[in-house]
């Protein structure tokens, strides 16, 4: 099956984008090594760009002393092409929260977050041009699928965030990029061979890859079962956020269209398969919304379905989108939520509010710049 066969995963009918061109990021170690010796050139230049670009976050040659000037510009113009022009970029939270919008090659717009916390620095990056899973309470959902970024434009929003982290931006953080969050604009496991390869350039060791821990990082997914149970088998232990929204199906249809094609009882199996093969506990994501989901019995629902599970619940206070009728249930509505499942015997956790200030939720940014 390849990425765009997936059921209940449909594009928008904007014409297809253009596709940017190869990048150092969206090879392999010996397709790196390959590239350069087809080039006439000896195979330890592999290992030197990969230090440059891997090791130290640096993707301008011009600079590059190791490198003849002719030369530096043959690799800038061939292996390092610009692939994110970055349109707009906006903080919050007294500067810890920073929210970029890119402009990739052919015009569309996808938006990463940087966020730093006193023991960590997380990035938010983006998979895919808008999204086609459509559910209905997200800005990005509206704007249907553009399409899926490369394996290189995923992993140039993680380099850049690595930069802004080590830039001493975060007083009073860690002084570099620890954590990646794979939440932005898209559903993840539907640019599947995309994804895995940047996971592999996020976690190979230097300098084939950027050489993070894997307990660092976090793949979201609406629950597109195959993907789940494929990903398992990878043998990258990242750690699985199941979106899961509501506990029953008849709510999860309408909230998450492809829960007709994977219901629930199916993408909590897929999780528990993942977490048994992987030795990770998931996540279950849950955006509290006011009068949709956030009632009592839905709350002991919940319990009942994740109580016993390797998994902890997130809740998410809806960040609303400007002119929806979706909004976050109010505060004590949430804590009597939260006090419901944790009665079960659920771990639970309520998720910060960064960015409210910065159209902070996923697509906001980019949706307001397309207009
Ligand atoms: S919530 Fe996630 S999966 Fe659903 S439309 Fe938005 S980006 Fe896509």
């Amino acid at each position: 099956m390849t990425d765009l066969e997936l059921p209940g995963i449909t594009s928008s009918s904007r014409p297809r984008a253009a596709r940017p061109p190869r990048h150092w990021a969206d090879l392999d170690g010996a397709q790196r090594r390959d590239e350069v010796v087809g080039s006439g050139l000896p195979a330890f230049r592999a290992d030197q760009i990969s230090r440059r670009y891997f090791g130290q976050d640096d993707a301008e040659p011009d600079a590059w002393s190791e490198l003849s000037v002719p030369l530096r510009r043959d690799v800038g113009d061939r292996l390092l092409p610009p692939l994110l022009t970055e349109v707009a970029a906006q903080s919050c939270d007294g500067g810890d929260t920073v929210k970029s919008v890119w402009r990739l090659t052919g015009g569309a717009l996808v938006e990463s977050v940087v966020m730093a916390y006193p023991k960590r620095v997380t990035a938010c990056v983006s998979s895919q041009a808008g999204c086609g899973i459509g559910c209905p309470f997200c800005a990005t959902g509206q704007q249907g699928l553009t399409r899926n970024l490369t394996t290189a434009e995923i992993v140039e929003q993680v380099r850049m965030a690595r930069r802004l982290a080590s830039s001493g931006a975060f007083a009073g953080s860690p002084d570099h990029l620890t954590n990646i969050v794979f939440m932005g604009m898209g559903e993840p496991l539907a640019n599947y061979r995309a994804l895995v390869a940047a996971l592999h350039r996020i976690l190979d060791p230097q300098p084939l890859g950027f050489g993070m821990s894997a307990r660092n990082i976090t793949v979201s997914t609406v629950g597109l079962v195959p993907r789940m149970l494929q990903l398992a088998e990878e043998g990258m232990p990242v750690t699985l956020a199941l979106s899961l929204h509501a506990p029953d199906d008849e709510l999860r249809d309408t909230l998450v269209p492809i829960n007709h094609r994977w219901p629930v009882t199916e993408v909590l199996a897929a999780a528990d398969a993942y977490a048994a093969s992987t030795g990770r506990r998931y996540s279950v994501e849950y955006a509290l919304i006011r009068d949709i989901n956030d009632q009592p019995d839905r709350a002991r629902e919940l319990g009942r379905i994740l109580s016993g599970r390797l998994t902890h619940l997130n809740l998410i206070p809806l960040n609303p989108t400007p002119g929806s009728p979706w909004t976050a249930a109010d505060p004590d509505v949430q804590e009597e939520f939260v006090h419901l499942v944790r009665e079960q015997g659920v771990a639970v956790t309520v998720r910060d509010t960064r960015g409210r200030e910065i159209d902070g939720a996923c697509g906001q940014l980019a949706a307001a710049l397309e207009d």
